[in-house]
């Protein structure tokens, strides 16, 4: 404890405990708060002593490039020779990963199918996160652009990532490789071709040429790399993806990276917990025990997670106060002011109506007064396909504008636009974005009849733009 007067640059005297610090507090009339998960460490499962006597775990493999490289082609490729492989049975879904047997039975490779989306930087930021091996694709007839660059600067902070080039759609008659790896070679990149270290292969997505030798690469890189982990114990992950299923509830994909995840596993994600119900792979074939490099949907959530969150493990009670501590955490932040910012439109909302009808019975036409002074809000109800959407949506149309006009995300969700969105819009005088997502014809009309704009657009720089242009309409004009 530091004693009044006393200079920074002396020492303490005391050590409080917690209690102690509690009392004081309460003495100066502040509400002390105990933090538990920090007190007690509740998650840190520490690192393994020795890795390498570990068992090794499938890479975690992220396709990236320029959008119209082919991406998607390549995903999809990859994974129907992988269902052609596997046992017959099961309609495989997009979970947001799924495994690829390496030729030779040893072992598989996890492929992150996380949207391929130009604009999913946020998710593809996560992406890389996770991920052991990047594989760059660039398209032999268009050479490097833009996007290429940006994954050319995201593989050079991050250290810890390996890279792959598949120089794609070479049965194209106008393809040129080499020249393709000349390019990346000026960029920086050392291509083995050239004297490097960093593989190439020549593939085509679309016909599947030279897919096994990809995956072939893969696996060889993977294997330099030793990548290793925990087949046992608390498990650590990551959730890709989260929606609400019908007849499951919530259900999120897990993706393992240390541990053994089982039905009846407490987890937390973020300000999420449940209790393992059920667990299936990309086929929708039920999974008993999932290990590091898998992932599996898991349904028994009590809310929805969001995509990116470190998924943890403990026991009941401690979950609970992990739990507890975090929505208080959460509590003090923005999402919450938005909640209260939502029910103070909806009571001014209500106060006006009455204020109407109050007028309208005396013969009078009520008119509202001007809205008060201070910088203008173009506010924003949020609705994307899945919570990694949402939450890069959100992003990147938060605080669009100046000081005088500014956007504000007030909430973000998952799902198509509802009756119960457009009410919401319309009480806090909101705007709609539905991003990736349906907005039936009925709730147009709905949102027509209430005057609840609704901006739509699978495009999220179309949608920044709409917004940019709803924040321009409400600056001040100069005369
Ligand atoms: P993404 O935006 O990177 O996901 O690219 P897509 O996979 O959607 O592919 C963009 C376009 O290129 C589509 O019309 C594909 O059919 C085409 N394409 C993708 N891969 C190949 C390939 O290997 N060869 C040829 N000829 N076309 C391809």
């Amino acid at each position: 404890m530091k004693r009044a007067g006393m200079e920074d640059d002396m020492s303490y005297d005391h050590v409080l405990t917690a209690d102690y610090a509690a009392l004081l507090a309460e003495e100066y009339n502040y509400r002390p708060i105990f933090d538990d998960e920090l007190g007690f460490n509740l998650f840190a499962r520490p690192p393994h002593p020795d890795p390498t006597t570990l068992p090794t775990r499938p890479p975690i493999v992220t396709i990236m490039g320029h959008v119209d490289h082919g991406k998607t082609t390549l995903l999809d490729t990859l994974r129907s020779t992988a269902v052609a492989k596997g046992e017959a049975g099961g309609i495989t879904q997009h979970i947001g990963a799924f495994s690829v047997p390496v030729p030779g039975g040893s072992g598989s490779i996890t492929f992150l199918d996380t949207p391929g989306h130009a604009a999913f930087s946020a998710m593809r930021a996560r992406g890389a996160q996770v991920t052991d091996i990047i594989v760059l694709v660039v398209a032999a007839d268009d050479g490097v652009m833009p996007q290429t660059r940006e994954v050319l600067e995201l593989i050079k902070k991050d250290e810890n990532v390996s890279v792959i080039v598949a120089v794609n759609k070479v049965d194209k008659p106008g393809a040129d490789a080499d020249k393709v790896k000349r390019a990346l070679m000026a960029e920086g990149l050392e291509l083995e071709d050239f004297g490097g270290e960093i593989p190439s292969v020549e593939v085509s997505g679309l016909t599947g040429k030279n897919l096994p030798a990809l995956v072939e690469t893969l696996s060889a890189v993977a294997e330099m790399k030793d990548i290793r982990a925990e087949r046992d114990g608390d498990v650590n992950g990551f959730v890709l993806e989260a929606k609400v299923s019908k007849g499951l509830g919530s259900v999120a994909t897990v993706l393992v990276t240390r541990g053994c995840l089982k039905p009846g596993s407490h987890i937390l994600a973020g300000c999420a917990n449940a209790k393992v119900r059920s667990m299936a792979d990309s086929a929708g074939k039920p999974v008993k025990e999932a290990f590091p490099g898998m992932a599996v949907t898991v349904s028994g959530w009590k809310h929805l997670p969001t995509a990116g969150d470190e998924v943890l493990q403990g026991s009941e009670s401690d979950i609970k106060k992990a739990l507890s501590n975090r929505e208080r955490k959460a509590d003090q932040d923005s999402s919450v002011r938005d909640v209260d910012a939502i029910n103070e439109a909806r009571r001014l909302e209500r106060e006006r109506r009455q204020l109407e009808e109050q007028a309208e019975d005396a013969g009078k036409v009520f008119v509202a007064e001007d809205a008060p002074k201070g910088p203008m809000k173009v506010k924003l109800l949020i609705k994307a396909d899945v919570s990694g959407s949402a939450e890069a949506v959100s992003g990147a149309l938060h605080n669009l504008g100046n000081d005088a006009v500014k956007s504000q995300v007030i909430s973000a969700g998952v799902g198509d636009v509802s009756e119960s969105d457009i009410l919401t819009a319309k009480a806090a005088k909101a705007s709609v974005v539905a991003f990736s997502v349906k907005v039936p014809k009925a709730m147009e009309l709905l949102a027509h009849r209430e005057g609840v704009p609704i901006m739509s657009s699978p495009i999220i720089y179309r949608l920044v733009d709409s917004v940019t242009d709803a924040v321009r309409d409400k600056l001040p004009k100069v005369v």
